[in-house]
């Protein structure tokens, strides 16, 4: 995941944020931190990356030309590791947005609920994921979920999905 991310949503800035500004910037992209963090440990030699464009396939490309042990400094890397612990304590869902439980035979939108939910937990306010939950169709509503168990067969990082869609939507789905 991108940790510099962390750092916006709409008007907020999460405790996240904070310590994703202060990571390094890998040749004038600030998005290339995640990869140069494991091209940085020597024994890795091959990092396997999702892409779905051709832009994105040169940029990982151009990241691993670049790979190299010595990228990362060592206060670097005591800000990379405290940030991925923080990030996994305040994150509920270890969803990564990959979509292969998509489609859902029933219309729910499983990945981008767990966006929302895990972005209300990360700034600890609900207010802005409701607001983009709200805009979701009533088909694509966690409430729509009959529970077919299809998406956690497909799950690779094995998640409950129906037990956090029960959760996402008593969060998000509350009328403000
Ligand atoms: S398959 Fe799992 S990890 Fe991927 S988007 Fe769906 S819930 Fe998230
Ligand atoms: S369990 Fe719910 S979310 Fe998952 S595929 Fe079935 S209806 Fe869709």
């Amino acid at each position: 995941m991108q940790y510099r991310k962390l750092g916006s949503l709409d008007w907020d800035v999460s405790v996240l944020g904070f310590g994703a500004m202060r990571l390094p910037v890998i040749e004038n992209d600030p998005g290339r931190v995640d990869e140069a963090e494991v091209w940085n440990h020597p024994q890795v030699s091959l990092l396997l990356s999702g892409m779905s464009t051709m832009q994105q396939v040169r940029e990982n490309i151009a990241c691993a030309d670049r790979s190299d042990a010595t990228l990362l400094s060592e206060e670097d890397l005591i800000l990379v590791n405290a940030i991925r612990q923080e990030y996994r304590r305040l994150v509920p869902v270890p969803c990564t947005n990959c979509k292969y439980c998509l489609p859902c035979p029933n219309s729910v939108e499983i990945a981008a609920k767990f966006e929302h939910y895990n972005n209300a937990n990360i700034y600890d306010n609900p207010r802005a994921p409701r607001f983009h939950y709200s805009n979701l169709s009533s088909d694509q509503q966690a409430d729509n979920c009959v529970e077919c168990f299809e998406c956690e067969e497909k799950c690779p990082q094995g998640i409950s999905i129906v037990e956090y869609l029960k959760k996402a939507h008593a969060l998000l789905g509350e009328k403000r």
